[in-house]
């Protein structure tokens, strides 16, 4: 047993493993797919949890480990991109501002009327309504 986990290791060292945030979602993207794809006849939805599979094998076992981190620097800021607005609905204690200068998205508690507001990102001053 000691002999093949030493091998695993050998075999293993240099390579990404994927335990980053886009392994988890396709892993979980997989699992969800084949029981959608269990409970439905959509045999195409199996080739797009094949693929999801596939990728996430392949990421695994990769050696270019700046590519795979590249990846999932694109994953989280695609995921922020996409949550921001849903989270921003959800919160009613605060409003979510863009900064007219450097595009920041800015969180302020919600007090109604107009505010100068000091982006904490740029440093620059803009006025807002709540
Ligand atoms: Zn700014």
């Amino acid at each position: 047993m000691k002999k093949f986990k030493d091998k695993l290791i050998r075999f293993m060292y240099g390579r990404y493993g994927g335990n980053d945030a886009l392994s988890k979602t396709l892993l979980w993207g997989y699992f969800i797919i084949l029981i959608v794809g269990a409970l439905t006849d959509w045999d195409w939805l199996w080739y797009v949890g094949f693929l999801a599979l596939a990728w996430n094998i392949f990421r695994m076992f990769s050696r270019n480990i700046a590519a795979r981190q590249k990846e999932n620097a694109v994953f989280l800021s695609l995921r922020r991109k996409i949550a921001l607005p849903f989270k921003a609905m959800l919160d009613r204690k605060h409003a979510y501002r863009t900064c007219p200068h450097c595009k920041a998205t800015v969180r302020l508690p919600r007090k109604k009327g107009r505010h100068t507001v000091c982006c904490p990102k740029c440093r620059e001053d803009f006025k807002v309504k709540i």
